[in-house]
């Protein structure tokens, strides 16, 4: 069997059912379903490709002991009832839209502990490099931060196709850059340009409109 399974796995099977229904329109979909799942991926039936396939998706749970504990996904950032079905149902839907954006972008906007590390160190480096190139790195990182917040925001909410790359939210943020390291900033400028007025003053986030 395939091994990780991808949400790209998924899909193609379930694309493979649907056409096997013209060779096989007495089957029940579920049996095509089976049959695809063999053809495809390599598994004995379809729910054995559900189980590992939520294998996937669980792999990075933070499960802590005791009743009615909260689990947390440190891949997805979701917070949920691990043993509450509608929860795991929830988890699911967020964490594939995930893993969606990572395997078309190659591209995982942080979590939240990911990126309060990244200001950390960005923070650190803008205020304390020698090189200039380094405190222009730290700048960045910082900025990278945000832009992950406001993109984790677009993935959950489902309209990261529209969300500005990296490389254009800096541009939107440089307004705001300016007022925290001028110097720093005019480099940045030159590098990825200054675009007003795109993202409100005093927000990071890019509003989705
Ligand atoms: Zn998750």
């Amino acid at each position: 069997m395939k091994y990780p399974l991808t949400l790209a796995d998924i899909h193609s099977v379930k694309r493979h059912a649907k056409r096997l229904k013209i060779k096989f329109p007495e089957l029940p979909h579920t049996k095509r379903l089976d049959m695809a799942s063999v053809e495809v991926v390599g598994v004995r039936s379809y729910h054995e490709l559900n189980c590992n396939f939520e294998k996937v998706i669980n792999q990075n749970l933070d499960i802590p002991n005791g009743p009615r504990s909260v689990s947390h996904c440190l891949y997805c950032d979701y917070r949920f009832a691990a043993d509450y079905k509608p929860d795991q149902k929830s988890h699911r839907e967020i964490h594939e839209r995930f893993m969606e954006v990572s395997e078309q972008l190659n591209y995982r906007p942080g979590t939240y502990a990911e990126r309060e590390r990244m200001k950390q160190d960005g923070y650190h480096q803008a205020d304390h490099a020698e090189q200039i190139e380094d405190r222009v790195d730290g700048l960045l990182m910082i900025t990278r931060a945000w832009f992950d917040r406001s993109f984790h925001d677009a993935v959950s909410d489902g309209y990261w196709k529209r969300h500005p790359s990296f490389e254009k939210y800096v541009a939107m943020m440089v307004p705001h850059l300016e007022t925290m390291y001028p110097a720093i900033a005019v480099i940045v400028t030159e590098r990825y340009g200054r675009m007003l007025g795109l993202i409100p003053k005093g927000s990071t986030y890019w509003p989705m409109g």
